[in-house]
């Protein structure tokens, strides 16, 4: 691969990465998204995965009971 001839400009054809938002409160993670949790949707009727959510660990915690790294405690 010659990347000098690379076609000038062809990167900005290319869309932004993803950015990853809590699907409970709508908060966007930083670049480090750290302790964010990322679920497969599963939907029974068609059974099978519809969509990847992803919570916040705040969210992650409170609607599924996974603590976050930094509020895990000794039990
Ligand atoms: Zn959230």
């Amino acid at each position: 691969m010659n990347w000098s001839n690379a076609p000038r400009g062809e990167l900005a054809s290319v869309p932004p990465p993803a950015t990853l938002v809590c699907a409970e409160c709508q908060t966007a993670a930083d670049e480090r998204a750290r302790g964010w949790r990322a679920f497969l949707a599963f939907d029974p009727d068609e059974d099978e995965f519809e969509s990847l959510v992803i919570f916040c660990p705040g969210c992650a915690e409170s609607e599924f009971g996974i603590p976050s790294e930094e509020s895990r405690h000794r039990e």
